[in-house]
């Protein structure tokens, strides 16, 4: 059974105004590009400057394709009930914001290497310092990889409170984890061949 469009948009809006929070939702068919955090596609994501949650109904699609008919409808509430977890979190704009810069120094300091490693002026490469800016790339990358971490727990945690299905809402942020340690993991194999 292909669960239809409107339905699925209905669930979420539906789930969005029971929890009461003061908060828009923009449900776009394809990926949600301008939100996007690491290296995954995401398939919802609340965004603390805007007060939104921002759903991708092509990566729900493709979600929903890989669960058991049955467990459709729950999977959707356990998704929802995650990121009102987040827009319930008071702590959410301050980690948010920090994880963003976080994002941005390790983006800058990966392109620093990369760049200089491969400019012409490669011949006078200084060793101890470029030793300095790996040093400080790891302690971005224990940073970001901690906020975000915290973030997802604080998500997860709150998200009880607006979950529907409690069993089922425990394995999806154990998942959702998961899913977060395995990009961390890339980030780790590009501190190791850097
Ligand atoms: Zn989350």
């Amino acid at each position: 059974m292909v669960m239809q469009m409107e339905r699925i948009k209905k669930l979420i809006i539906e789930k969005i105004q029971k929890s009461n929070l003061d908060i828009k939702v923009v449900i776009k068919e394809d990926v949600i590009s301008s939100t996007n955090q690491l290296l995954l596609e995401s398939t919802a994501n609340y965004e603390p400057l805007d007060k939104t949650i921002y759903i991708s109904m092509k990566k729900i699609k493709e979600m929903l394709s890989t669960i058991e008919d049955n467990e459709k409808v729950a999977y959707i509430d356990c998704l929802i009930a995650h990121e009102l977890g987040h827009a319930s979190d008071v702590e959410v704009e301050r980690s948010w914001n920090e994880f963003k810069k976080t994002k941005e120094t390790w983006r800058n300091l990966v392109y620093y290497i990369v760049l200089k490693r491969t400019s012409y002026d490669n011949t006078i490469t200084n060793e101890i310092y470029d030793a300095e800016v790996l040093k400080q790339l790891y302690g971005v990358y224990v940073t970001m990889k901690t906020i975000n971490l915290e973030l997802e727990s604080r998500a997860g945690e709150l998200g009880r409170n607006f979950s529907d299905h409690p069993t089922m809402y425990e394995k999806f942020n154990e998942n959702n984890r998961l899913t977060y340690l395995r990009i961390y993991k890339v980030f780790e194999e590009i501190l190791n061949i850097i």
